[in-house]
């Protein structure tokens, strides 16, 4: 007989994240893309792993006591992150988001245990802004922190520590490729960071939703927004705390239509389940691959985050009447 081989603590079961090979991209490619399956950590999403190490930053820092409250302006997979981790570990949570987010996420906030405040949507300069509410909130409530995942780089250093040793010993030490969209830029430069450290010729690039500046940034060193998308969970407009220094080498920009058609295509090919950002994310991999691939590499192993689980978003992206007001394809199943 031998002791139980389960994990010790629901904790324990953020990150260890299975890695798969993707057929259709790969074929795309002309090399292997791995996906990097985070939807199946506790929170079905890629923040899971940010809310983990913000919470035990904290708690290493003596800002968060037994009992303590975490504060946090987030619409959606960071405030789902923190109460599950809050839960773990006997602490409150309050979530700060617009009054204009989908009555889903509100509900999923509630279901956790989260205390939801709403606050009319204004522009980030509006010291009314949700982020703004969220710091001042954390100030005035006796015994909270707040986790502010955009400027925290405890964000950032979860994939340093974890997303990008596991890909690497996952990938079985050779990684020619990385790439990932940002929101708060943790994952992209924490995992380029952590990447390089091991490695320092594995390509790290940007992929770019349309609507956000970070593209142009890295392409021509101007913060500069075009078009717009859908996409939730990325799309920054600014250089964050854990966006500096990321060791970005090129950078991709991909449209909603694209992004999509990997989601449509990984449904209906391989039984994957998506967010919009996972789609996304693949056809910026599928374009690493193949710019690999040109340079010479022709046996390129690319990897990239399937960041989040397509059943939160039942409402949306895997609505008829949604997709049609946005002016999307409608996947050919549901369009009956
Ligand atoms: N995809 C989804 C669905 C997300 O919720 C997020 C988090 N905002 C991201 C991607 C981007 O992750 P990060 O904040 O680490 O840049």
């Amino acid at each position: 007989m031998t002791a139980p081989q389960g994990k010790r603590s629901t904790l324990d079961l953020i990150g260890n994240t299975p890695l798969v090979l993707l057929k259709g991209p790969s074929e795309a490619a002309g090399c292997e893309i791995w996906g990097k399956c985070e939807f199946a950590n506790p929170g079905a999403s890629v923040k899971d792993r940010a809310a983990l190490w913000i919470v035990r930053d904290s708690e290493a820092r003596g800002t968060l006591k037994p009992g303590g409250t975490i504060v946090e302006g987030t619409a959606g997979n960071t405030g789902i992150g923190l109460a599950l981790v809050a839960n773990a570990l006997g602490y409150k949570t309050v979530i700060v988001m617009p009054e204009t987010q989908s009555r889903e996420k509100m509900d999923t906030l509630r279901a956790l245990g989260a205390e939801l405040v709403l606050v009319p949507a204004a522009p980030f300069s509006n010291p009314g802004h949700f982020v703004h509410t969220s710091r001042r909130l954390a100030e005035e409530t006796e015994g909270a922190v707040w986790a502010n995942q955009f400027d925290n780089i405890a964000n950032r250093k979860a994939h340093i520590e974890s997303t990008a040793p596991e890909l690497w010993e996952q990938m079985g030490g050779r990684i020619d490729g990385f790439t990932c969209a940002a929101g708060t830029g943790g994952t992209i430069a924490g995992t380029g960071m952590g990447l390089k450290a091991l490695d320092e010729k594995v390509t790290i690039a940007l992929t770019d939703p349309h609507g956000a500046a970070l593209y142009n940034y890295y392409a021509h060193g101007e913060l500069k927004a075009e078009g717009s998308s859908v996409a939730e969970g990325i799309g920054q407009g600014r250089i964050t705390a854990n966006l500096d220094s990321a060791p970005i080498d090129t950078q991709f920009r991909i449209s909603d239509e694209e992004g999509l058609e990997w989601v449509t295509r990984l449904l209906a090919e391989e039984g994957l389940c998506l967010g919009l950002s996972s789609g996304i994310n693949v056809a910026g991999a599928v374009a690493l691959g193949r710019k690999l691939v040109a340079q010479g590499k022709k046996d390129a192993r690319v990897a990239t985050i399937l960041a989040d689980t397509g059943f939160r978003y039942l409402s949306t992206l895997y609505n008829q009447a949604w997709l049609e007001a946005k002016g999307l394809p409608v996947f050919p199943w549901l369009a009956r």
